[in-house]
């Protein structure tokens, strides 16, 4: 899989993409990630990518120019299956669209930045809105982030078996079971004893039952 990031801010997507995990999955080759700078791409001496909002107001908006040039340029070097703008207003994200975007090969994130993107973009060019929530960000690329990461989790061999995503929340329709390490008495707080009974069938049950329990309380819808 690909995943391909355009933001004015690349150095903002840095440390996500740089450490653990994700780090491994690109080193695996089981991901590529490639941020581009919008800047490059600005025809601007300056390197100019924004500018104010027609109609007044506070906020300036991240051009048109650049973005079709960046977006144009990297069509033509592979099909897309998804040309995405990380935007509040967006269809809000959940496990069933990261499993949906795992399975496809070239994904195009754009961020925007300051008040958004000049609305010409989201038209002619996005195929899909994502947010990660109902509030409002400094800009895309935290969310890109978050999206790319939960994506990237799920590709095969990307989680050794012991922190298999198919053990996670909403996966099944449930959210996970508690967990538990080392040492099995912190002060007189005391691990389950299922836990600890080496009896895979009745930690499994008990598991399952911790996860309806909880799914109940915490997610009952
Ligand atoms: N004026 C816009 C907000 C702009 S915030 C509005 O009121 O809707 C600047 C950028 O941050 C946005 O263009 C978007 O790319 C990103 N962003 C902010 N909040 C976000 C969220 N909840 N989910 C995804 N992207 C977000």
């Amino acid at each position: 899989m690909r995943i391909d990031i355009i933001t004015c801010l690349p150095k903002l997507l840095e440390s996500p993409f740089n450490d653990s995990i994700l780090k491994r999955a690109q080193n695996k080759g089981l991901v590529e990630v490639v941020v581009h700078d919008l800047r490059d791409y600005s025809e601007d001496k300056h390197k100019k990518v924004d500018d104010y909002a027609f109609g007044g107001g506070a906020g300036m908006v991240l051009m048109i120019e650049p973005i079709a040039k960046c977006i144009r340029k990297l069509k033509t070097e592979r099909a897309y299956d998804e040309i995405i703008y990380m935007s509040p207003d967006g269809e809000n994200f959940s496990q069933g669209i990261a499993n949906e975007l795992s399975l496809k090969k070239n994904i195009l994130i754009l961020c925007g930045h300051y008040k958004g993107v000049d609305e010409r973009v989201r038209e002619h060019f996005i195929t899909r809105e994502i947010s990660i929530g109902d509030y409002v960000l400094s800009g895309g690329e935290l969310a890109a982030a978050v999206v790319s990461d939960a994506i990237i989790r799920l590709l095969p061999g990307v989680l050794g078996d012991e922190t298999s995503a198919l053990s996670d929340s909403f996966q099944d329709g449930l959210v996970a079971p508690p967990v538990y390490t080392r040492p099995a008495d912190f002060e007189g707080l005391r691990v389950p004893d299922v836990l600890l009974s080496g009896h895979q069938k009745k930690i499994e049950d008990w598991r399952f039952e911790q996860s309806v329990q909880r799914t109940k309380l915490r997610r009952p819808e």
